[in-house]
């Protein structure tokens, strides 16, 4: 490798070893399951999380650095189970820099139900424009999982997916972009779940759905330098 990918890689399994902390920290995995993927930006490569090992244990060192064919080119371990997924989704979405999947307890109880996520709230509005879409049942191994993940999310405002009967895939940007969506999706399931235990929750417009996506996409943050 050259010097300048040498860098860029370390600095991606840096980032990615770090995100992990994030899904535990939101109380988004259980045991090993999970995973967050980074593409290196303008090559056709991917760092991703070792299968199988404690979160405790993930350090920059054992990410595997991985082709978008899921080949491993860098790293003593297996690369996560999900693998295929992500290598499907960077090879499908230029646009996309990282990936994210999690079984988080209330947005996979949506996808237990097979039922979307209604937008109720203006957090969700903000952060995903909308509904949050069911993806098909897909067995993993092979392309079926990224497959479906690009079907739904292909033209779709969310960048989360409730792959049914299984549990979350986010995209983003970039790898925090993905986390900072499956974060999220976790907090909008919760509580819509909530919401519906509750009553009957009360539909918003689309006219002010829409204001809200593009005011957070565009306008909320801190000014740039
Ligand atoms: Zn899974």
């Amino acid at each position: 490798m050259t010097l300048d990918l040498d860098a860029e890689v370390a600095r991606l399994r840096e980032q990615v070893a770090a995100l992990h902390g994030e899904l535990v920290r939101y109380n988004l995995v259980a045991w090993t399951a999970g995973n967050v993927s980074a593409r290196v930006p303008g090559r056709e490569l991917m760092v991703i999380k070792p299968s199988g090992v404690s979160y405790d244990d993930l350090r920059p060192d054992n990410m595997i650095v991985c082709d978008l064919d899921g080949v491993v080119v860098d790293g003593d371990l297996s690369p996560s189970s999900d693998t295929a997924a992500h290598a499907y989704v960077y090879r499908a979405m230029p646009e996309v820099g990282g990936v994210v999947h999690t079984h988080s307890g209330y947005a996979t109880a949506w996808a237990a139900c097979g039922e979307a996520i209604p937008c109720h709230l203006t957090a969700q509005a903000d952060e995903f424009g909308g509904e949050i879409p069911v993806g098909p049942f897909a067995l993993i191994g092979g392309d079926d999982i990224g497959k479906g993940i690009v079907a739904t999310l292909s033209g779709h405002r969310s960048p989360a997916v409730l792959m049914r009967n299984h549990g979350v895939f986010t995209i983003g940007r970039d790898a925090r972009s993905a986390v900072k969506a499956a974060v999220m999706c976790e907090d909008v399931a919760r509580t819509a779940y909530l919401a519906r235990s509750l009553g009957t929750p009360v539909p918003m417009a689309q006219a002010d759905i829409d204001s809200l996506y593009h005011r957070y996409q565009n306008v909320y943050g801190q000014p740039g330098p």
